[in-house]
């Protein structure tokens, strides 16, 4: 067994599909639009969406606890 190809996930930068690559290699194959890709920008690309969707999370959270303070303060 060769355990040593680091597979990470990324996004394709043509399709945007989630794609798993070898972080040693130059460039990937997309499977699913058979793009060929940089492999560090299909990274990146994966990180950058991953940090958006916790942000939003985030903002949702604070908005609902702005929502409840608003709520208490009617109800003193
Ligand atoms: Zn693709």
């Amino acid at each position: 067994m060769d355990n040593n190809v680091k597979m990470v996930p990324a996004l394709c930068t043509q399709c945007g599909g989630t794609v798993e690559v070898n972080k040693d290699d130059e460039t990937a194959v997309c499977p699913f639009c058979g793009t060929s890709f940089i492999v560090e920008k299909a990274i990146n690309n994966y990180n950058i969406d991953v940090s958006g969707a916790v942000k939003e999370v985030l903002d949702f959270a604070g908005n609902q606890m702005e929502a409840k303070r608003q709520a208490d303060i009617s109800c003193a």
